[in-house]
């Protein structure tokens, strides 16, 4: 079985849905198809929520009209038949039902906001399943919230998932198109929760790791990971293979493409998970899997907004405790460090939160001084297969970051990825110097020495 999952631009429109219908009857595997909901349907959910919660009832009303106005309409073109459209009317018409009556509680809490903003999966999932059937596919709904669950620290509950899909599945055996909603989810308190934005990807990987799918495909509206930012470097390209390991430090470095909690499910139990391209779908895409073939320079990405923290010890050489200690006030205001340097008598960290930073930069000086730190760095993450006995990776990088100062270096924390940190401004920069000399550099010097 396969499991594939459908963000909200690839379910936007109605002739998306009927491209993916037709993907998905083209393709004779078994499959679940984890869908998001409509493209700004989660954010004119939350915006409503949060003017229900503000007493701005009428506002909320609007805001609802609005956006049922969109689906009508969305209705009209996704379905063929009389019967179809009918049905599809129905759904919608529960679901908006629904959501009047979460605008008028009083006091409107978060689980109420929870129940209102998963209308958006419910409805996507709901209208599609139905065109589906109009169409004569074979087909059924899995409602999410009857086996997606989290525990209380909103991690979810793997055995519980497992047992439950494996049942439904055995259920409805004779059904080959199994649709179900990204994102939304249950907590231990029966409430109706989620896995935070974006979350639907990581549904995907759950329940691809929960049944051991053969593939898990995250299709999208762009070819695959790219080797750079296209926003901010002309020549990039998708990558073909990565490793989970290479892919889980592209996602959390800013490759918008993937949620970074994704790959974990999968990896876990080794089940390859392709990106691909809705508008494309003949193109390779970007597999990801325990092994990659591929070169060994794959990547290069920037986390932005990052403050760099200066600390030395105040104590004499070979203080032993000192990081214990710096690392504890980072754990007390639950504020993860990103990249660390260090040398006999100081260390260097940055964050991305800088919520506590105030609080953070206090308690260190009770024990160590403090430069004045720099806030609007930039992180450059370059990732690839840097095994041990690789040579020359750090003198490539550093000889095309010649001209421009950088404050740290990480390099050996694991043998996917090289670290440097830049001011911000000098962020396109580097990335475009990056770009040239790892990846088109040898095709510039084989150019001229096979040159006649
Ligand atoms: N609809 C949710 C969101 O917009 C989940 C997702 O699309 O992945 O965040
Ligand atoms: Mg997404």
């Amino acid at each position: 079985m396969q499991v594939w999952k459908f963000g909200g631009t690839s379910v936007g429109k109605p002739e998306r849905m009927h491209s993916i219908r037709q993907l998905l009857v083209d393709d004779s595997s078994r499959k679940i198809v984890v869908l998001s909901a409509l493209s700004g349907s989660t954010n004119a959910l939350i915006a409503i929520g949060e003017a229900a919660k503000a007493n701005e009832t009428d506002s909320a009303f609007e805001q609802l009209e609005a956006l049922r106005k969109h689906y009508d309409a969305f209705l009209e073109e996704l379905y063929t038949t009389e019967a179809g459209l009918e049905k599809g009317k129905k759904v919608v018409e529960s679901e908006f039902g629904y959501i009047r009556s979460l605008i008028g509680i009083r006091p409107f809490a978060p689980k109420h906001e929870k129940e209102l903003v998963a209308e958006g999966e419910l409805l996507s999932t709901k209208m599609f399943q139905a065109y589906l059937s109009e169409q004569g596919d074979s087909s059924v709904l899995f409602p999410a919230l009857e086996f997606m669950r989290i525990d209380a620290d909103g991690e979810p509950e793997m055995l519980e998932i497992e047992t439950r899909l494996t049942a439904m599945l055995e259920q409805h055996a004779d059904k080959k198109i199994i649709v179900t909603q990204g994102f939304i989810c249950r907590n231990p308190r029966e409430e109706v929760d989620n896995l935070k934005r974006g979350g639907s990807d990581y549904t995907a990987s759950l329940i691809g790791g929960a049944i051991r799918a053969e593939e898990i495909q995250i299709w999208t509206d762009i070819d695959g990971m790219h080797n750079n930012d296209p926003r901010i470097v002309k020549r990039t390209f998708p990558i073909r293979e990565l490793t989970f390991e290479e892919a889980a430090e592209l996602a959390y470095f800013g490759a918008k493409i993937l949620h970074p909690s994704t790959i974990t499910p999968a990896k876990l139990r080794h089940v390859p998970v392709r990106l691909k391209n809705t508008m494309q779908p003949e193109a390779p895409g970007t597999l990801i899997a325990n092994q990659s073939s591929d070169r060994e320079i794959k990547a290069i990405a920037a986390k932005d907004n990052i403050t760099a923290i200066y600390i030395h010890s105040t104590r004499m050489l070979n203080a032993y405790g000192f990081l214990r200690r710096v690392f504890e006030i980072f754990e007390k205001y639950k504020t993860p460090v990103d990249m660390i340097t260090t040398s006999e008598v100081s260390v260097s960290v940055t964050i991305d939160n800088d919520t506590n930073l105030e609080a953070i930069t206090a308690e260190l000086r009770e024990f160590a001084d403090l430069e004045e730190h720099d806030r609007d760095q930039n992180i450059i993450c370059i990732v690839g297969n840097f095994s041990a006995d690789k040579e020359g990776i750090a003198m490539k990088v550093l000889d095309a970051m010649k001209n421009i100062p950088i404050r740290m270096i990480s390099y050996g924390a694991s043998e996917h990825n090289l670290s440097l940190l830049i001011h911000s401004k000098y962020k396109a920069e580097a990335l475009n110097v990056l770009n040239e000399r790892l990846f088109f550099y040898e095709d510039a010097m084989k150019d001229i020495f096979t040159a006649p």
